[in-house]
C-alpha cells in the first residue's frame, strides 16, 4: 500500500482537514505556503497518466474538494492554486493522485 494510501487509510497520522467517503485532506508534512492542502483520492490512482474517463465524476469532485479547502484555510477569496504534479518532469515524488491546495501569499507564474 503506498504512503497515501496509509494516510487516507489513518494507518499514518496526518493533521487531516476533511474527508468524506471518497476524499481526504490534510495539510502538507512540508509547506510551501502558508496553506498548503493535499486533497487525494481514496482509491489509488498513481498519476494523472493513470486516470481514465472512469475516474471522471472522483477528479470532479476532487477539484471542488479543492476550492472547499481554501474556503476552509481562508484563503478562497486572497487566491489559492490548485496543482497536480504529474510525472518525473513536474517533480512528481509521491505516486498517488493528490491535488495541492497553495495559498496565503503571492505566487509567481510560471513556476520555476
Ligand atoms: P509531489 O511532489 O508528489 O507533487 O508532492 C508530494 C507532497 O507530499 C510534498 O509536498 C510533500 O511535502 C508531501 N508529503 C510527502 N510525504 C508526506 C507525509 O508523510 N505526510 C504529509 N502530510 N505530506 C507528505
Ligand atoms: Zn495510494
Amino acid at each position: 500500500m503506498c504512503l497515501f494510501c496509509k494516510i487516507a487509510g489513518k494507518q499514518i497520522p496526518s493533521k487531516m482537514v476533511f474527508e468524506d467517503d471518497d476524499l481526504f485532506a490534510f495539510h502538507d508534512i512540508n509547506p510551501g505556503a502558508p496553506t498548503h492542502i493535499l486533497v487525494i483520492p481514496k482509491l489509488h490512482i498513481a498519476s494523472m497518466n493513470d486516470a481514465t474517463p472512469e475516474h471522471q465524476a472522483l477528479l470532479g469532485k476532487l477539484m471542488l474538494a479543492g476550492h472547499r479547502a481554501a474556503e476552509i484555510a481562508g484563503v478562497d477569496k486572497s487566491g489559492f492554486r490548485l496543482v497536480i504534479n504529474t510525472g518525473a518532469d513536474a517533480g512528481q515524488s509521491v505516486h498517488h493522485v493528490h491535488l495541492h491546495v497553495i495559498g496565503g501569499r503571492t505566487m509567481a507564474w510560471p513556476p520555476g
